[in-house]
This record gives C-alpha cells, sequence and structure tokens, in this order.
C-alpha cells in the first residue's frame, strides 16, 4: 500500500546526523512503498525558529536527495486548522480550561512527589463561576488542558518496538493550546497527521512518550492514528549520547568537509537498520527496493565518523575520473580554494586528479596531499625538523636525486622512477632515506601525493628548482 510519510524538523538548528537519518528511513518507506514524501516545518516555536536553519534543512535534503513530493508546510501557516481542531475538542467537552499559575502547578508536582506519587498534574475542573470571573478580571486566561481518562491504556503497535502500553495515570493532562491560544507541538503535529492523512510515522525513539498524547487527540477528534515506528537512538563509538564530540556534524559540515553524497546517504541508512549485516554500500535504488522497517534494529546506533570516513574514500575511488575531478573542483570552489589563484588552477587541480583519487579520505584532504603545487615551496616546521636530524645525509640523498633527474631526457613517471630506483640501489640506502628527503625537498611536506607522481605534476623546471632551493637552505646550515 503506498504510505503517506512526512517529515517533520523544526527549523531551531541545523539538520543533524539524527534528523537526517530520520528524514531518510521516512523517504525510503514513502519511495518503498509508492507513495508520498511530506515535509512539513514544525516552527510554531517561534523564538527559537529561524530562516537561516529552515533554509539549511531544505538544501541538506536537496544534497542527501530526499526530494519531497508535498511541502514545505509550516505549521506557523496553519493557525486555523488548530484553532478549529481546538474548539472542536472544547465542544466535545474533551479539553477544559486550565487557570492554574505555574506556581500552583509547581507545588501540585512537589506535593505528588513528597507524596511519592508520579507528578502527574491535572487541572482541577471544579472552578465557581465566581472564581473565574474573578480570574478574568485579573486578566488571566486559560491554557487548555486534555483531559485524560485516568483508568485506560494506550497501546502503541510500534513497528520497531513492538507493543508498547501507556497508563493514562501516568500521563498528565497535557496542554493542547497555551494560555496565549498558541497550540502545542502535541496538538499540532497530532492534528497535521491526521489532517495531511499521514499513514506512518517514522521518528526517533526520544518521541515515544509523545505518541500516546498525540493518537488520544487524535481518536478524540474522531480519526484513526497512524502506524508509528520509532527508531533506535544513535550513539556514539563511547556508546555516549551522540554528540558534536564525536565529530556528529551537521549534514552541511560533513559536505563541507568533503564527505561525498552517497558515502553519507549509506552511512545514514545503517544506521539501525541494515540489509544482511554486512553490505555497507547500497544504490539509491537498491536502498529503495531492500528497505523495510522490519529490519530496524530496537538496540542503539552507532555512529562512527571513522567509518563513514572509511565509506568515503571507497566512494571516492569508485568514482570515474571525470566525476571524481567534477566533484573535486565544485568542492575545493566551495571552499575558496580558486579565490586568490589564476584561471590555470582548475585545470591543474583537473591533471591532477587522478594522482589524488586513490589517496584521499575526504576531498578535503586534496590541500593537504596537493596543495603544495599551487603556492611557492614552503617547507613545514616538522619537515624541516626531519630534513635537519641528518643535513648531510638528506643533502646526499636530495643531490643524489638531483643529480639523476638533471640526466632525464624525458620527464615522465615512468623514466623518473627508473632513474632513482636505480640511484637508490648504487647509493645502497633504504628507499624511505632517500626519498623522504626529496619528497620535502619538492613539496615542503613529510605526506604528500607519490615522490614520482608530483615530480611529474610539478614539471621539470619547477621541481627541479625546489631541489636546489632546499639544497641551498641546507648547504648553509651544514657549513655554519
Ligand atoms: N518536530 C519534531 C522534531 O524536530 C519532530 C516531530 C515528529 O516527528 O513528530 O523533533
Amino acid at each position: 500500500m503506498p504510505a503517506r510519510v512526512r517529515f517533520a524538523p523544526s527549523p531551531t538548528g541545523n539538520l543533524h546526523v539524527g534528523g537526517a537519518r530520520t528524514a531518510l528511513f521516512s523517504w525510503l518507506v514513502a519511495r518503498h512503498t509508492g507513495g508520498t514524501y511530506v515535509l512539513r516545518l514544525e516552527d510554531t516555536d517561534r523564538e527559537r525558529s529561524t530562516p537561516e536553519s529552515e533554509a539549511q534543512i531544505l538544501r541538506a535534503l536537496e544534497w542527501l536527495g530526499l526530494n519531497w513530493d508535498e511541502g514545505p508546510y509550516r505549521q506557523s501557516d496553519r493557525g486555523e486548522v488548530y484553532l478549529s481542531a481546538i474548539d472542536r475538542l472544547k465542544d466535545a467537552g474533551i479539553v477544559y480550561a486550565a487557570w492554574e499559575t505555574e506556581a500552583e502547578l509547581e507545588r501540585q508536582r512537589t506535593d505528588a512527589r513528597q507524596n511519592k506519587r508520579a507528578p502527574v498534574v491535572r487541572g482541577r475542573r471544579d472552578w465557581t463561576a465566581e472564581q473565574i470571573a474573578g480570574f478574568e478580571a485579573e486578566g488571566r486566561t486559560p491554557a487548555w488542558r486534555f483531559a485524560v481518562e485516568v483508568t485506560g491504556q494506550t497501546v502503541i503497535d510500534d513497528y520497531v518496538r513492538g507493543e508498547v502500553t501507556f497508563e493514562h495515570g501516568a500521563i498528565e493532562d497535557f496542554v493542547v493550546a497555551r494560555s496565549d491560544g498558541t497550540p502545542t507541538y502535541n496538538l499540532a503535529a497530532a492534528v497535521d497527521d491526521m489532517e495531511m492523512g499521514i499513514t506512518h510515522v517514522i521518528r526517533g525513539e526520544d518521541h515515544l512518550s509523545n505518541t500516546p498524547k498525540q493518537m488520544m487527540v487524535i481518536r478524540a477528534l474522531g480519526a484513526e492514528p497512524p502506524e508509528y515506528a520509532h527508531i533506535p537512538l544513535i550513539l556514539g563509538p563511547d556508546k555516549k549520547r551522540l554528540s558534536k564530540r564525536h565529530g556528529a556534524a551537521s549534514v552541511e559540515e560533513l559536505r563541507e568537509s568533503g564527505f561525498v553524497q552517497p558515502a553519507v546517504l549509506n552511512a545514514l541508512a545503517l544506521l539501525g537498520w541494515s540489509f544482511d549485516d554486512k553490505t555497507t554500500m547500497f544504490t539509491v535504488d537498491e536502498l529503495i527496493e531492500k528497505f523495510s522497517v522490519a529490519r530496524i534494529s530496537k538496540s542503539p546506533a552507532i555512529f562512527d565518523l571513522k567509518k563513514l570516513e572509511v565509506l568515503n574514500g571507497r566512494y571516492l575511488r569508485m568514482m570515474d575520473a571525470d566525476a571524481f575531478a567534477d566533484a573535486l573542483v565544485a568542492h575545493l570552489a566551495r571552499r575558496g580554494f580558486f579565490a586568490d589563484k589564476d584561471a590555470a588552477a582548475e585545470a591543474l587541480v583537473r591533471e591532477i586528479a587522478p594522482a589524488v583519487k586513490r589517496k584521499l579520505t575526504t576531498l578535503d584532504d586534496f590541500e593537504a596531499l596537493a596543495g603544495w603545487l599551487f603556492r611557492p615551496l614552503e617547507i613545514e616546521p616538522d619537515a624541516w625538523e626531519s630534513l635537519t636530524a641528518d643535513v648531510r645525509k638528506s643533502i646526499q640523498a636530495i643531490g643524489g636525486g638531483l643529480a639523476r633527474l638533471e640526466l632525464l631526457d624525458a620527464f615522465e613517471q615512468d623514466e623518473i622512477k627508473d632513474a632513482l630506483q636505480d640511484q637508490l640501489h648504487i647509493l645502497g640506502e633504504d628507499a624511505r632515506g632517500f626519498l623522504e628527503p626529496q619528497r620535502i625537498a619538492l613539496t615542503g611536506q613529510r605526506v604528500s601525493t607519490g615522490i614520482y607522481e608530483s615530480l611529474v605534476l610539478a614539471g621539470r623546471d619547477e621541481a627541479l628548482g625546489r631541489y636546489r632551493q632546499t639544497l641551498a637552505r641546507l648547504a648553509d646550515i651544514w657549513v655554519a
């Protein structure tokens, strides 16, 4: 049956890993069933909702490819719908005016705790007409609370968690409209799910305790609640609740730090879902085909940035040369890499792309690996330290390499490699001791693109110029 599924973020911050996973699972259910994906922005918290966050969420969803069929609806545009639902609940006597002040409610809660009862708020419903007139004269307006039937239960038949029973005795008479008339989240979400004909609600486990309240509202309005799937919490590798500490950035930050869309999408898909416990790479079509809520695990999911890095590297290596070069150039452009460079820089990036592809974990690694090619030689402090640890040996290695390279007719990778290998044998050096100083002389770094390809990339004049420059610096300390 085609499902109508919604993703309902609150635009009060960026789209983080948890929200993106909810968005993806919901989207997959919609697509798997040939149904509809509804986007609803729950922006009733006017103080915390911002247009920037809204725009950011939409951008992140678009980048992930989670296109929506309806919306974005904004709860802030739907005030009338909620007011009319609240009116219907008032008319049916299901909600009542709650005149208590916050201080009075707090007293109720403290009293309950002292008597070892759950601090479940129930408003007074026996105010006299005079008392009410008195409140009104003071300018008070009531909140409206849902009268929970204390003896009953609500059972959620949850796709992930099975049957979950909530005793009504433990559920407070929750507020549906605040004293300023605005609807609460539980009212608005329930009314929207009902009015929008949502068939399946897929959301984080942290919403589980809201579900019986929303089900009561929907039933009180004469409809049947949707089906629910509460997906497990996400933890970091240390089993603590996922936070920034784990590098669990927003989707946009992941993108900015050079993760590619298929890697992020697959990592999200595997947060609590698995197909066969071993496959980690799916195409979008495979995900749509294979995804099922039945295979969502009850136990917490672990988000491990390291695993995402590994996956990202694999996706980068799988890309064909042109797609990879395009992605790299686009990423560098977004990062402002070309801002201070001339027009040749992009062509150079495309030229080096094949040489760096194997070595990148994220697109962001490019600068660390190959940025040296785009600026004059500048030897990093740790690299200089390693060169000067044994100046004589460094001079020998760089000088020996230079002597051979100068003799080459063709400055091509194979010729370069043969010549340097040959020299290596003559010197009887270990390869590292011979090549590492040359890498530093050329790139200024200890980690870079491979030495042979780096030489080709720099070109004969530039490369040999850098060797000579480094030798001169070393010679200065040698004689000193
Ligand atoms: N707006 C809620 C949130 O961002 C989600 C509500 C829901 O999925 O029902 O947490």
